[in-house]
């Protein structure tokens, strides 16, 4: 506690006293671009990470970085969220997995929870749809591997649940709405991007350039770690279109678009 209480102290004379003309503009208000959803984890630091300064992230974490469906629960992530896009009129929304993450690990022994932590139990339980669909679909993912592959899908289903409510909904259908999928290695201190293009997380840099990467070639129809960037997710069979072959569903893929209606 003593060097929380030093910090204060340093904040105020070495940060706020150089940035007078900041917090004399935040003090009439905020006008944040970006809502950033991350985990509650203590190693991930939103601000720290993207290099932004006060005001510009308005940030909702918690653990697992989990928005639970519109109606599902009456916690502050739907307020929140809503107050976001409605009242500060955000346009851009990412939400940011992280590796290593507790609460994904917590996704895999949920009985053990549900008597020591009953609590995380049932906000953990906000996340079955992660649990259930990579268990289902990556059978023979294991240890840190299947933690790697439970929070990059983790990332995209919390988007799923995003899409549930209904100034989200309306803000996608207007074309005002752009949504991330972000994935923190915490061992690195690199960001991946989910392309909705390649199927794949690619360093976010690349997704800014005019020519898209091509989709990297790998035997493996859904998830691979033989990459460079550790953690390369492709869309597995359960979300194909009905009628569309499961056998390779790395060439028929649902594209899985962000910012347009589905
Ligand atoms: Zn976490």
């Amino acid at each position: 506690m003593e060097d929380l209480v030093r910090g204060l102290e340093e904040f105020k004379q070495r940060y706020v006293s150089k940035h007078h003309a900041l917090f004399e503009e935040l003090a009439h208000g905020q006008k944040p671009r970006v809502l950033f959803i991350t985990c509650a984890d203590s190693r991930v630091s939103p601000n720290l990470l993207t290099q932004t300064d006060l005001g510009e992230l308005f940030v909702i974490r918690n653990a697992g970085n989990i928005i639970p469906p519109f109606g599902a629960a009456n916690g502050g992530e739907g307020a929140t969220l809503e107050y976001a896009i409605s009242a500060l009129g955000i346009e851009q929304v990412i939400i940011c997995g992280h590796s290593h993450c507790g609460a994904m690990k917590g996704l895999l022994k949920l009985n053990k929870l549900q008597e020591g932590m009953p609590l995380v139990y049932d906000w953990l339980k906000h996340a079955e749809s992660t649990r259930r669909m990579v268990v289902d679909n990556y059978p023979e993912a294991k240890g840190e591997e299947l933690v790697e592959i439970l929070v990059a899908e983790n990332v995209l289903i919390q988007i799923d649940n995003l899409k549930t409510y209904p100034v989200v909904r309306s803000r996608l259908q207007q074309g005002k709405l752009q949504i991330y999928a972000w994935v923190y290695h915490i061992e690195t201190g690199e960001v991946l991007a989910y392309d909705a293009e390649t199927h794949t997380y690619l360093p976010p840099q690349s997704l800014l350039s005019d020519s898209l990467p091509t989709r990297p070639q790998t035997e493996h129809p859904r998830y691979s770690r033989t990459h460079a960037p550790p953690v390369a997710c492709e869309i597995p069979a359960g979300r194909l279109q009905q009628g569309e072959s499961s056998a390779h569903p790395a060439q028929q893929p649902v594209p899985y678009r962000f910012g347009v209606p589905s």
